[in-house]
């Protein structure tokens, strides 16, 4: 019953507990492996906001966050957090795997941000290739040249850049050759839809196209082992999803940072 109480909070409740969030510590990022679809291998993690105290999901706060200008706080944080994150996993021996964090494409107008990343990674003494950006496709509604400039400022410090939800909005394709995006993830709902006996080929063809634009691939929201085999099958780089882990707490992700996750699933 306090799930549905929690559900029933109005936007102006969900601000306010956002802004205490970032005042008093009350956010946390669980981390989800992205496994290497043909060695096991976990190649890196999503980090994913939550709220310590309340189980109002990303979906539901981060849009709020966005409407309320909220959302550039936000992304700094968790900027901030996942770069820290990298070097204590480093200090424990547990490095090697990158970490992607969400970018909502509202705070390409925190024109303060580039500045606070590469402030960031120097505090931490982290590389930049150990640190992904997720961008979605709303991003390149903004002006062109803009997006361009942005990302190829991302890319020449080193990170990488990911196109996130990939299906799922407009997708003209004719971006794709000309944005520094080196990974595209495949959104669930086209996992869920075309991964079936019958219509798989969709899939195989966007995996191909990928590759042709030198792209990577991510499939999300991966939970059968079914799909595992048709991805593989198609040639997908890497599998994001339940089948392998939820996303996890710190420490959880400690236990499991150097194992095989296809022993999961034999
Ligand atoms: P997203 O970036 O597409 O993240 C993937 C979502 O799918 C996550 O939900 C993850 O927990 C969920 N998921 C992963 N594997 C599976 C699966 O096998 N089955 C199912 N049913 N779900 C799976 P989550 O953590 O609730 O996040 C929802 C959305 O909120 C994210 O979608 C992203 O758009 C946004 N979000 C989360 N964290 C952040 C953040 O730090 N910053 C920003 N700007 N947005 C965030
Ligand atoms: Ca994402
Ligand atoms: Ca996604």
């Amino acid at each position: 019953h306090d799930n549905m109480k929690e559900v029933l909070k109005n936007k102006t409740d969900i601000e306010h507990i956002m802004r205490s969030a970032l005042n008093e510590d009350g956010f946390e990022l669980f981390y989800q492996p992205k496994v290497n679809t043909i060695t096991g291998d976990i190649s890196g993690f999503e980090a994913l906001i939550r709220l310590k105290a309340h189980p109002i999901s990303p979906g539901q706060f981060i849009p709020i966050a966005e409407e309320r200008g909220l959302i550039n706080n936000i992304g700094r944080w968790v900027t901030l957090n996942a770069i820290k994150q990298i070097s204590l996993w480093r200090e424990k021996g547990l490095e090697g795997k990158r970490i992607s964090i969400n970018f909502s494409s509202e705070q390409i107008r925190d024109h303060g941000y580039i500045d606070f990343l590469i402030a960031s990674l120097n505090e931490y003494q982290v590389e930049p290739k150990d640190l992904e950006i997720e961008i979605t496709e709303s991003i390149f509604l903004e002006e062109t040249e803009v997006t361009l400039l942005y990302l190829n400022r991302l890319k020449a410090i080193g990170l990488n850049i990911s196109l996130d939800d990939f299906g799922t909005g407009y997708s003209s394709l004719s971006y794709l050759t000309y944005m520094p995006v080196d990974m595209v993830k495949l959104d669930k709902s086209l996992n869920d839809k075309f991964l079936e006996a019958d219509s798989k080929g969709l899939i195989d063809a966007l995996i191909s196209l990928a590759h042709c634009l030198n792209l990577e691939i991510t499939a999300e929201g991966i939970e059968r082992v079914d799909q595992y085999y048709k991805l593989k099958e198609g040639g997908c780089d890497y599998i994001q999803g339940y089948l392998f882990s939820k996303p996890l707490k710190v420490e959880d992700i400690e236990t499991i940072y150097y194992k095989n996750m296809l022993d999961k699933i034999v």
